[in-house]
């Protein structure tokens, strides 16, 4: 069970033995039980990269990043690498798997669990000030980081094409996977954004295998580089003061965008926005209704497609796939805000225990 299951249909895969897995990938698709049908849509489904082996699809972008840089046979290799905590957490991983040393530059605003997650698995890491939310210093620091990583001899690890994009073809494997998971066909397939990536991976694998799907593009209001570009007939994506408090899609400069959002148009998909209240809002949604445990930027693609739903622009037959993109575990302060007015009384005696559950049913 690996990304390297379809090796053979992904570009310029790594030589056989140099290939790297935890188990990434095959994830589970699940159709929706509660929120499709109350939205009126049939054909709901959700892609569980929840359960990869650190808990986010960025597994199989490490898995390929990694494996990349065995096959380079460097003499002392090093995982250099940016992230806002789920690549940098795939990477460490990777990293301890094949031995090799990852030091990372960390967006400042990195929820503490990503941050422990990257540490326990003996990463170093360093978090840069306004890194990730001004756009200037978010595309400053990864260019220079890519003339460190030549000058030092190994590849630049940011989760993006514009500067992985052998790597990233590890996360075209979704496309894949869905494809044989729906053979009788998807008709959209909503995903987040933050550089872009992604939904720039998951349109060039559905465009490699010639399935159509509409790529559709969601962002949060307050890191809207691609969507309302997208869906405004522009031909670019533009940089923004990033706002939002979501942790992954903390990304103010344009990195895959431009590509993203021609990919996504030639899809038939669009650009959807959504406020952070909502996301959280449908991170709940999912946790209580459909008993998956995301962290909010997982939940994002599930705001826009409710949002394209009410707005009327889906068919309430057709196939729909949302990316729940990372666990629940990786931002815990999430978790606590969703759950803040639900308490665990602390009790004496099962006589107590016993008349409370009577009192709840
Ligand atoms: C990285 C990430 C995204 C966004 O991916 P991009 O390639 O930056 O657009 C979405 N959700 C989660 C959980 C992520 O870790």
């Amino acid at each position: 069970m690996s990304i390297w299951k379809y090796s053979d249909q992904l570009p310029s895969p790594p030589p056989e033995k140099y290939r790297l897995s935890l188990g990434e990938g095959e994830t589970p698709l699940i159709a929706s039980r509660s929120i499709g049908p109350s939205l009126g849509l049939k054909h709901l489904y959700f892609k569980l990269e929840t359960v990869n082996p650190s808990g986010s699809f960025k597994d199989r972008f490490a898995a390929a990043a990694l494996s990349h840089l065995l096959a380079s046979e460097s003499k002392s290799p090093l995982c250099l690498g940016t992230s806002s905590g789920n690549t940098g957490a795939a990477l460490a991983a990777y990293s301890a798997a094949a031995g090799i040393p990852c030091i990372l530059a960390i967006v400042d605003t990195a929820p503490q669990a990503k941050l422990s997650q990257m540490l326990a698995y003996g990463a170093k890491l360093i978090r840069i000030r306004s890194f990730g939310t001004d756009p200037k210093c978010t595309s400053e620091i990864v260019e220079k980081l890519q003339s460190l990583s030549t000058e030092l001899g190994t590849l630049c690890q940011v989760s993006a094409f514009q500067f992985a994009p052998l790597a990233m073809a590890g996360v075209q494997t979704i496309a894949h996977e869905l494809a044989v998971q729906l053979p009788n066909g998807i008709n959209h397939v909503f995903a987040p954004a933050g550089g872009g990536g992604l939904v720039l991976a998951v349109a060039r694998g559905f465009d490699s295998i010639g399935h159509p799907a509409a790529i559709h593009c969601v962002q949060p209001e307050g890191n809207d580089t691609i969507a309302s570009a997208l869906r405004n007939g522009d031909l670019q994506a533009s940089d923004c003061e990033c706002t939002t408090q979501v942790s992954g899609l903390q990304v103010a400069s344009v990195i895959d965008g431009h590509e993203s959002l021609t990919a996504c148009r030639a899809s038939g998909g669009t650009g959807h926005t959504v406020t952070d209240d909502t996301i959280f809002a449908f991170q709940r949604h999912l946790a209580e209704e459909e008993g998956i445990f995301a962290e909010p930027a997982a939940a994002v693609a599930l705001a826009g497609a409710a949002q394209a739903s009410a707005s009327g622009q889906l068919d309430p037959d057709s196939h729909i796939v949302c990316l729940v993109t990372g666990s629940g575990f990786k931002d815990t302060s999430s978790v606590e805000r969703m759950t803040k007015n639900q308490d665990a009384p602390l009790v004496d005696s099962f006589a107590e225990f016993e008349s409370l559950v009577r009192n709840e049913i």
